[in-house]
């Protein structure tokens, strides 16, 4: 070890010693003595660390550099961690991004049954015990033509209560062509095995057919599962079998056909040029027994799964045990009502996400035309910033239409003169609230889609306040 950095090294304080320290007090102050000397801990750790690896500035003394890092760490543990974006990337569905935003009257619902007490579980009528789910099975059959339903906590919970409750121990057959990976954790043959039930490929990634799934069934086999590719798309010599087909097949040798179709779309959303995306409804007319989807995809609502079809097999899932570990809160449920009354009163343009993907060319323009020129007016102060409207191309997200991009406009920030437009996202994501936009050709571009009212607003003064400093 060279002598400055045995120096360095040795110049650390003691915790004792610092704190005592007026910049330690304040941080003693603001979360406590004993998080704030772990805290005091861990930024002590992260300059012996860095000192020796060699990223560490060793001119400058430890206990000043010690003094900014708890500063930094302070300012982030101190105030909330979970904070409002903005997102300004174009992609309606971002599920890093908390997927859907609630339009207000599911806002009013949350805190009108979650400030006090609710009968979530309780019957008015009969002043008895009641059940969570009564309160939303009545519109998701409304809406979907379902018998039944049972909600829980997203579609992976529903994929897997669906299978343990009705085909544990059984077979399973789906096509090769549907063994998708959602997300990182959620694959299809794992949730398979996880539920007990035994998996029984047929086909190949790009063709299977009516004799594949007729050829594997077995006195074993329970269930016919079609599963919607969602994040990927096979692109040529490709065939699948048709959903009516498949419950054909179910249906004449008395197996349950199952779909997980992932979006949950409640009605066509009527976008030109994006290709088709079956509705809940659709599924369960051309015979679905069982169809499990997203509350927070292009349902626009809070994260949830449904599960909604036959009867007799969702009463099985109300009595499994797994059911218990996945109930939903009362504030989802309050959350999920709001918006599927929208949808049942047809005002399904009042739910974000709905109006974000519904959101024509011209209109678009004209917002991005004004966020223009709000930029343009509160960075007047900016000589080397140029701001342009530009055409760009947004994405629905949540793995729908991956193949697809969403013709939208955004506007294009570059600053001439040194300055990446990499530095400025991310003082853009240090603001509060934060900004994420895309980064292209060397500029920002805020996509104007996914934008809601008085982020054009802010969006200009944080960059006024940015380019200032
Ligand atoms: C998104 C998706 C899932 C996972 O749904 P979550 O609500 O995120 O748990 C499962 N299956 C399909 C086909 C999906 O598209």
């Amino acid at each position: 070890m060279d002598d400055e950095l045995k120096n360095f090294l040795r110049e650390i304080p003691k915790m004792d010693s610092l704190l005592s320290l007026p910049w330690v007090a304040d941080a003693i102050e603001s979360i406590g003595r004993d998080a704030a000397r772990h805290t005091l801990e861990e930024v002590i750790a992260e300059l012996r660390r860095s000192a020796r690896d060699g990223t560490a500035d060793l001119s400058v003394p430890p206990r000043e550099q010690l003094e900014d890092r708890m500063r930094a760490a302070m300012d982030l543990r101190s105030s909330s961690s979970l904070r409002k974006v903005i997102n300004a990337t174009g992609v309606v569905v971002h599920t890093n991004l908390g997927r859907s935003a609630l339009p207000k009257s599911a806002l009013d619902a949350i805190a009108r049954v979650s400030a006090g007490y609710s009968n979530l579980e309780y019957d008015l009528a009969r002043g008895e015990r009641g059940q969570r789910n009564s309160h939303v099975e009545w519109l998701v059959g409304q809406l979907s033509g379902a018998e039944a339903s049972v909600v829980v906590n997203n579609n992976a919970a529903a994929v897997l209560l669906a299978l343990s409750a009705v085909a544990r121990g059984r077979e399973v057959i789906v096509s090769a062509g549907e063994l998708v990976e959602i997300g990182g954790s959620f694959r299809i043959p794992d949730i398979l095995a996880f539920s007990g039930a035994k998996s029984v490929v047929v086909g190949c990634t790009n063709r299977t057919h009516p004799k594949d799934y007729i050829g594997a069934i077995t006195d074993d086999t329970a269930m016919i599962l079609k599963v919607h590719p969602s994040n990927y798309r096979v692109l040529g010599f490709t065939e699948e079998v048709p959903r009516a087909e498949l419950a054909k097949i179910a249906h004449d040798r008395g197996l349950i056909f199952m779909e997980d179709l992932g979006s949950g779309l409640i009605e066509p959303i009527g976008m030109k040029g994006i290709g088709e995306e079956p509705t809940v409804r659709e599924c369960i007319e051309q015979g679905v027994d069982l169809v499990t989807f997203s509350g927070d995809k292009l349902l626009g609502g809070p994260q949830m799964g449904v599960i909604a079809g036959r009867r007799d097999l969702i009463d099985r899932m109300r009595k499994d045990q797994i059911m218990r570990a996945m109930r939903v809160d009362k504030m989802t449920l309050a959350a999920f009502e709001e918006i599927m009354r929208l949808y049942l009163q047809g005002r399904s343009g009042e739910i974000p996400t709905v109006a974000m993907l519904r959101a024509d060319r011209d209109e678009l323009e004209a917002r991005a035309v004004r966020l223009r020129e709000m930029i343009a007016c509160s960075c007047a102060h900016v000589p080397s910033l140029e701001v342009e409207v530009a055409e760009a191309d947004d994405a629905v997200g949540g793995g729908s239409y991956p193949a697809t991009a969403l013709p939208g406009w955004g506007v294009a920030v570059t600053m001439r003169g040194g300055v990446s437009p990499e530095a400025i996202a991310a003082r853009l994501r240090a603001e509060e609230p934060a900004v994420i936009g895309g980064i292209r050709d060397g500029a920002i571009i805020f996509h104007v889609r996914t934008l809601v009212d008085g982020d054009d607003r802010h969006i200009a003064d944080a960059l006024a306040r940015i380019l200032r400093a």
